[in-house]
């Protein structure tokens, strides 16, 4: 039961603090360190309401480490399946390869563009966002701030 949902995009932008916060939990361990997430973590959660099942991802980039890839295998085929995508990003950095990559990757699923790290100073290529998603919020999932227009946006693309 719920909505088949991933909480996708490169590595270190904040998915599994997202996870956290939306399951109310420490569901997923959250790290400075790029590939801390190696495999996908899941947890059905109401979202004002709406049931998701929630499945936060390993962060999608090239790796070398033979564990992380298998991990990245796994969150490009959630991405594929997914019914919904929350598509995360860190407002705090310009847009890299590895995020627009990722943005290729999702297709014509529903998707949310969640620019995270809103609590930092922007340095985001919004124009670029803008092109690709047409739902996009903003939030601080550290601080827990934006999740009434996440919220907003999943009941729209739903
Ligand atoms: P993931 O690799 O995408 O799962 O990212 P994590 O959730 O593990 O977070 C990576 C780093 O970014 C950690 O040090 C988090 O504390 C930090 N982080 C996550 N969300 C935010 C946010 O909204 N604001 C700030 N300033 N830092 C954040
Ligand atoms: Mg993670």
């Amino acid at each position: 039961e719920g909505v088949d949902t991933v909480i996708a995009g490169r590595p270190n932008v904040g998915k599994s603090t997202l996870m956290n916060l939306l399951a109310g939990c420490d569901r997923s361990i959250v790290t400075s360190y790029a590939g801390t997430t190696r495999d996908v973590v899941e947890d059905t959660i109401l979202l004002a309401g709406i049931p998701l099942r929630l499945a936060d991802t390993a962060g999608l980039h090239d790796t070398e480490d033979p564990v992380e890839q298998i991990g990245v295998l796994r969150s490009r085929g959630r991405v594929e399946a997914a019914q919904l995508i929350l598509a995360v990003f860190d407002s705090s950095e310009p847009l890299q390869d590895e995020d627009r990559q990722f943005v290729e990757l999702i297709g014509g699923t529903p998707a949310v563009a969640v620019i995270n790290k809103n609590d930092l100073e922007n340095k985001i290529d919004i124009l670029y966002i803008q092109s690709k998603f047409k739902h996009i919020v903003y939030i601080s999932a550290l601080q827990g701030s934006g999740l009434q227009q996440l919220t907003a946006a999943v009941r729209q693309v739903l």
